[in-house]
């Protein structure tokens, strides 16, 4: 997909990000070059439109902008996936773990009904143990998760080598 180049070159790499050795993917940038918003959300739409997808789940807080945006464009519902304690009904929670630590997702009860298609969305996926919560926060309240959706996926380049 030729779009796919600009995508890529306006996303900005900061080194040792929010600490040493880590690359890390700023999409900020990304979202201050129209055409690579709009692109990026064109291909997310295009290809979930015709799946009869009802409910797009986006992860804080990056995942809400993708995520709501491609709600809108294919007509389905957003869910936001929370950090702790920002929602303010009754939730289902999720914990999981990062390299130090654990953390938590949470979505409110009553968000989604049984039975919805739906698919989960974050800027960037590294080892998956963040969308994997989303996954199991979705399948608690029984929605049937189709597909997840990331603008990058790059185990591969966030931790600098020595070369680098
Ligand atoms: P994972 O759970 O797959 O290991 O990590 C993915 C989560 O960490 C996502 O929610 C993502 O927003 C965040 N994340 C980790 N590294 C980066 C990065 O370099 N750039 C951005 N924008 N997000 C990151």
């Amino acid at each position: 997909d030729p779009r796919l180049q600009h995508i890529s070159q306006s996303i900005r790499v900061i080194p040792h990000f929010p600490k040493n050795g880590i690359m890390f993917q700023d999409i900020t940038t990304l979202l201050l070059d129209h055409k690579a918003f709009k692109d990026t959300v064109d291909i997310f739409v295009d290809r979930y439109r015709d799946m009869h997808i009802s409910v797009v789940a986006g992860i804080e807080a990056r995942g809400f902008v993708f995520g709501s945006a491609v709600a809108l464009g294919i007509g389905a519902k957003f869910v936001p996936l929370r950090k702790p304690r920002k929602l303010p009904g009754e939730v289902f929670f999720e914990k999981y773990s990062l390299e130090y630590g654990t953390d938590c997702l949470e979505m409110h009860v009553g968000a989604v009904q049984p039975g919805e298609r739906a698919i989960v969305i974050d800027d960037l996926v590294a080892t998956g143990g963040t969308l994997s919560a989303g996954i199991k926060l979705l399948e608690r309240a029984k929605a049937e998760v189709v597909e997840c959706a990331c603008v990058i996926g790059v185990p591969e380049v966030k931790v600098m080598t020595q070369l680098l």
